[in-house]
């Protein structure tokens, strides 16, 4: 069994705020996948954005996506926060869904993995990245719930976007991110599926974490 821990899910559920709070609690390292996700949709919105694009191996080659002291890097430029943006996100599972990219991106997630003990959040960590992690964990929750986290996360009034309209966003992103025919969101067989509608982030990092000490 690997030293991993996989947290899969949909959008908003609170993957990652969980898995840095495990992470911290561990000491193990802390992959958001999603971000090598929008770390390519970024460069493609900045190249021609052709669609053939994501299916040409130099170009994704010549992608360098890195992970340093919390920060995501592309091509040696902090891209943190740029790849939050209403653009990226809206784009992000068109990308994601290109044989090509997630090879690619597979092959850089198992790299970094591979080389420590590391929490990994995504769609498809437990299913085809790490189907051999020491722990899978997938997340659910109520829609509602979920997009009153991110609409939170981005500010609330003040993100300039109401409620309703972060959550049909996220309803587009769920079909799209469930219906794409290559590592489609689903729960691994042998994963543990966690409700985390009535619990707070404390709770659901500290369940995990009494779990993966046992
Ligand atoms: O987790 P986050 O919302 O940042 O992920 C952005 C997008 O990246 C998802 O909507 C999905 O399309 C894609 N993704 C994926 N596989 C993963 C992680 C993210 O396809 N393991």
């Amino acid at each position: 069994m690997k030293q991993i821990i996989a947290i899969d899910g949909p959008s908003g559920v609170g993957k990652s705020s969980v898995s840095k709070q495990l992470a911290k609690a561990l000491g193990w390292t802390y992959l958001d996948t999603g971000a090598t996700y929008r770390a390519v949709t970024l460069a493609w919105l900045r190249s021609d954005r052709k669609v053939e694009r994501l299916a040409d191996g130099a170009w994704l080659a010549g992608l360098d996506i890195d992970f340093r002291e919390g920060a995501v890097y592309l091509n040696g430029e902090d891209v943190s926060q740029a790849i939050r943006t209403e653009e990226v996100t809206a784009q992000v599972s068109l990308v994601s869904a290109q044989s090509g990219v997630r090879a690619d991106l597979t092959r850089l997630q198992r790299k970094i993995g591979n080389l420590r003990p590391c929490i990994l959040d995504g769609r498809d960590i437990g299913t085809v990245v790490f189907p051999d992690a020491f722990l899978k964990v997938f997340l659910t929750a109520g829609e509602a719930v979920r997009a009153r986290r991110r609409w939170t996360q981005l500010g609330g009034e003040r993100s300039g976007r109401s409620f309703e309209q972060v959550l049909e966003d996220q309803r587009v992103r769920d079909r799209k991110d469930a219906s794409r025919s290559l590592a489609p969101l689903k729960k691994a067989d042998d994963a543990w599926e966690l409700d985390t509608d009535t619990y707070d982030q404390d709770q659901v990092a500290a369940l995990i974490e009494r779990e993966a000490r046992r």
